[in-house]
């Protein structure tokens, strides 16, 4: 694979793209449906061979069957190249990306760089999460929990700590799927503040009916292995700590010198650019970027949708001449399932703040199954309807990339 990638090096603008997640996998994709394969080859490197639907992640915690296309049958046909393998370093100086594998590693050669390595579970800097909890951000996170939640009999507790969405939804599909557990589902301030009034009050129906205890004003500063301790002194026994307090992405990025946010996140501008190095976009949640209404677009599979097509379209632009059109950069609300029969959808405002409607029950449950569906659909199928015009590069575009190689080699 490697040296195949050497020896198309005089021949081909070599776009690299890092992690086929939601962001990756889609936009990785559409790059092969708009650009000739004359000119440009695209290599895609994911740790897994499947396509992981993270999104469902608290689902496959409780046991739940989620499909998993390979990556090799997502992009069979699309000459897209498939490297598994880890990514360990981002040289963007050198332009070169190190990974590691069972056959050894190595390095792949990029002309263009899209980085979409995702996020993982951030502790906080509290005591003990990395040792003692469980998470749901990753498959063999969700595995290990699945594993703990299938050893603890009637009466066993869970504690779910964190009343972000993934918190929320967790807590419910614990609950649901496993009655005969104890949920307990931490909040750091009132349950579920980041929706309106009335879907507060559907929340708290639904934890009643669930029978998931909500602590709320809470914050916990140390977890041990058999109990969670909280500011105020008061201890939380505990059979498995879920740890969903937060997102932070991989570090790789603000190691290789690339110009990140405080977050980590790679710093673009409104066209997914790197502003420290030009031939390096970043999309998904690995991106800091300004949405539409002035603020940081939160970590989402819409914003990773957004960001992904924006880079997509920056990409093709500058290497085939045409001009970069601005792609929507909204967030539109939150679509929160509450266990398979219930869930919310709760829109938001300019500001990002709840608007005073949403919707709850069933309803929003077949709505949100239907988004979720649709986002699988749209990343195991990267080039329906292929072709759209596969465009040649400019005669710019490939000199930049041969000079560039030889200045790699
Ligand atoms: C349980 C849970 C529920 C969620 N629910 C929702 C929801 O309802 N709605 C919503 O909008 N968002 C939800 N999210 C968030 C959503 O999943 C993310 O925002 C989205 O996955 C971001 O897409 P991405 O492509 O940036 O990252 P990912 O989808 O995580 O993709 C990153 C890819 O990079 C690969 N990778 C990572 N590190 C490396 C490495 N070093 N080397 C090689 N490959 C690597 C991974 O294997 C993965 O394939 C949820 C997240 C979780 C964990």
């Amino acid at each position: 694979m490697e040296q195949s990638n050497r020896h198309e090096q005089h021949t081909k603008h070599r776009i690299v793209v890092l992690g086929a997640g939601y962001a990756g996998a889609f936009t990785a994709g559409n790059l092969v449906r708009r650009l000739s394969p004359t000119d440009t080859v695209i290599t895609v490197v994911n740790a897994e061979e499947e396509f992981v639907q993270r999104l469902r992640m608290h689902q496959f915690a409780t046991g739940q069957h989620i499909d998993s296309p390979a990556l090799a049958d997502v992009f069979a046909g699309t000459g897209i190249r498939l490297r598994v393998a880890r990514v360990t370093a981002v040289d963007p100086e050198r332009q070169i990306v190190t990974v590691a594998d069972p056959a050894g590693g190595g390095e792949i050669g990029y002309d263009t760089l899209l980085y979409t390595l995702g996020s993982a579970v951030a502790d906080h800097g509290v005591p003990g999460v990395a040792e003692h909890a469980f998470h749901v951000t990753s498959r063999p996170a969700a595995l290990r929990l699945r594993e703990r939640l299938d050893q603890l009999g009637d009466g066993g507790r869970v504690l779910v700590v964190g009343d972000g969405w993934t918190g929320i939804e967790s807590a419910a599909e614990f609950a649901e799927s496993r009655p005969n557990l104890s949920v307990t589902l931490i909040a750091r301030g009132e349950l579920g503040a980041r929706l309106s009034p009335g879907a507060r009050r559907h929340l708290r129906r639904t934890c009643e009916r669930l029978g998931i205890t909500a602590v709320e004003h809470t914050t916990i500063e140390a977890v041990e292995a058999t109990q969670v301790i909280a500011t105020d002194g008061t201890v939380f026994a505990s059979h498995a700590t879920v740890w969903t307090a937060g997102f932070s992405v991989n570090p790789i990025a603000a190691a290789s010198g690339l110009e990140v946010a405080s977050t980590g996140q790679i710093v673009v501008d409104r066209t997914m650019r790197s502003v420290s190095h030009p031939n390096v976009y970043a999309a998904g949640d690995s991106v800091y970027t300004i949405g539409d209404n002035g603020r940081p677009l939160p970590m989402s599979c819409a914003s990773a949708g957004h960001t992904g097509g924006q880079a997509m379209d920056a990409i093709v632009g500058r290497l085939t001449g045409r001009k970069i059109e601005y792609t929507k950069l909204v967030y539109p609300g939150n679509h929160i399932s509450l266990g398979r029969r219930d869930g919310i959808l709760q829109t938001v405002d300019a500001k990002g703040h709840p608007k005073p409607k949403y919707m709850g029950g069933r309803k929003a449950a077949r709505i949100k199954a239907g988004i979720v569906k649709i986002s699988l659909w749209a990343v195991s199928h990267p080039t329906f309807g292929m072709p759209k015009r596969q465009r040649r590069l400019t005669a710019a575009a490939i000199a930049s990339s041969r000079d560039d190689d030889r200045a790699a080699a």
